[in-house]
This record gives structure tokens, sequence and C-alpha cells, in this order.
């Protein structure tokens, strides 16, 4: 597995070969990301991963500094999950001048949920995204749904901009207590862990409410509120919208994606499911 800190080492190693799946992470690597290289295996006879902590996607009081970084173990991880080459730039060799002033803006879709609650957010992650679809030129990548509003964006600045690579979503991996597995998971002491668990017991709890057939969104949302403030979260959202669009859904009449952000401590997690999906 080759280690590569330079943008021209990427387009040296780049141009030689034919299909390449990327997986673009943040590091601090879980089995979450691990499954994403997997499924990059599948698609794509080479496979590269990025370890980038992104300044331009991360708020003035976010957790940038702190954000776990464990280089070494994150490489084992790529090795085991047969990565080829791992991309990991120092910031100034993403922005040499300073932070970027072009950026691509959704606002229909990156106004709401995540980025109603981190202004700024989805404009950082979409420079940083298609400045690695520039820099490896992808024919796959590879984005989890666990950030679905992230991959619903980046499929659509594909789709708007012809960007030639195609976008690969990857199920959500989970802990066997069915947290969702995350970088940030790591903040959490063994009492914030055990409340954590009430975002995947408030989905899981409106997943049943849907198969017991309620249809109204706000009875769903509901249950969710109840089951996340039963265990002392701070709720930044709950939310029932239509999975494309993310307009708000009344009632469950099509897919339909419920998505929670929470505060356990100071420790912000996301998760979400995909309703009446066919
Ligand atoms: P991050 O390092 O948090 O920026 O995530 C890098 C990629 O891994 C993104 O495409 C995420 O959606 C994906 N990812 C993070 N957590 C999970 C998970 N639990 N299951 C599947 N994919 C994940």
């Amino acid at each position: 597995m080759d280690l590569l800190h330079h943008i021209s080492d990427v387009r040296a190693l780049r141009s030689s070969l034919g299909n390449l799946a990327l997986v673009p992470t943040m590091g601090a690597l879980h089995a979450g990301h691990v499954s994403l290289c997997q499924r990059a295996r599948t698609v794509a006879p080479h496979v590269a991963a990025t370890i980038f902590v992104n300044p331009t996607q991360f708020g003035p009081r976010e957790d940038f500094t702190k954000y776990p970084r464990t280089l070494e173990a994150d490489l084992e991880k790529c090795r085991e999950a047969g990565v080829d080459f791992v991309f990991v730039p120092k910031v100034e060799e993403m922005y040499p001048a300073g932070s970027p002033e072009i950026a691509i803006e959704m606002p229909g879709l990156s106004d709401t949920l995540e980025g109603q609650k981190r202004p700024g957010h989805f404009k950082g992650v979409c420079q940083v995204v298609l400045k690695l679809f520039n820099i490896f030129t992808p024919s796959h990548a590879c984005f989890g749904q666990k950030d679905y509003q992230q991959l619903r964006i980046i499929t659509a600045m594909v789709e708007a901009l012809n960007l030639p690579v195609e976008i690969v979503p990857c199920p959500t991996v989970r802990e066997p207590d069915g947290l969702a597995m995350s970088s940030r998971n790591r903040y959490l002491s063994a009492t914030e862990r055990q409340q954590a668990l009430a975002i995947s017991k408030a989905l899981r709890a409106a997943e049943q409410g849907f198969q017991q057939g309620f249809r109204q969104t706000n009875r769903l949302t509901t249950m969710m509120l109840h089951a996340l403030l039963e265990s002392h979260l701070l709720v930044d959202y709950v939310a029932a919208v239509e999975p494309i669009t993310f307009k708000p859904m009344q009632e469950v009449t099509g897919p339909t994606l419920l998505a929670v952000a929470a505060r356990v401590g100071a420790t912000r997690l996301i998760d979400n499911v995909v309703l009446g999906a066919k």
C-alpha cells in the first residue's frame, strides 16, 4: 500500500491506472469506513482512500482541533481492507492559498437539517470532495448513508455538474447494540455511550410504529423525541423528509427519511433511517 502526501504524487500514480474507486474520510477509521473500502474493492480494480480532516467543513465552535487523529491505526485498517493507496495531505497542500472563496451552493438541499445547524458545513464538504475528485479522477466514489444529507448533496453535485464519477451509496454500519459507528463515538464516556443508544432506539421505535401502521410523521417523530428526551439527550432536530428533495413529509406516502441529530454531553451525533423504501 502506498502512502502519499502530495497531489503531484497522486496524479503521477493515478495516470497509469484504469478505473479507481475513492473513499474520502477524515480518519479515526472504524468498521463503517472499512465497509466502504471493501465495497470500493468490488466496484473497481484500484482503491484509494483519503485521510484529511478538512478545516473548511468545521464551524468556528466545532471540534476541528480536537477531532481524533490516529494515522498509524488508520493505515493498518486501510491495509487490511485492501486499499492500494492512501492520500494524507497537509492542510497547506489542499489549501495553499488559505480557505478558498469558491463554493458550490445548493441551498435547497444544504440549508436544512445538518446545514441549518452547521452553517457552511456542506459548502466545505463540496469544496473538498470536488477537489478530491479533480485530484483523483475516480471512476467511483463510496459514501456512507450514515451521512445521508452529505451523500445526497454530493450525488446532486455530480449530477448537476456532469462529473464523470459514479457515487456508490453504502449502508450504515452499527455496533451490535445498534449505535451507528462514528469517529466521534470515541469522545463518549461509558455513561454517555449508554445514553447515546437512545438515538438508534428512537429510530427503531419509529420504524416499529411505521410497521404497526402509523403513517402520520408527527406521530413517528414524537415517538423518537420521547426516546431521546427520556435518556436526557439534547435534541438538535428530528425530521421526516422526502429523501431526494428534503421537503418535509406529513405522512409516509412513499420513501421517507427520518433524520436525527442530538447531543450527548459535548458530543453531537447524527443518525437516520429511510422508511417505506422499495
Ligand atoms: P468521515 O470520516 O466521518 O468523514 O466519514 C467518511 C465516510 O465514511 C463518509 O462517506 C461517511 O458517510 C462514512 N461513514 C461514517 N460512518 C459510517 C458508518 N457507521 N457506516 C457507514 N459509513 C460510514
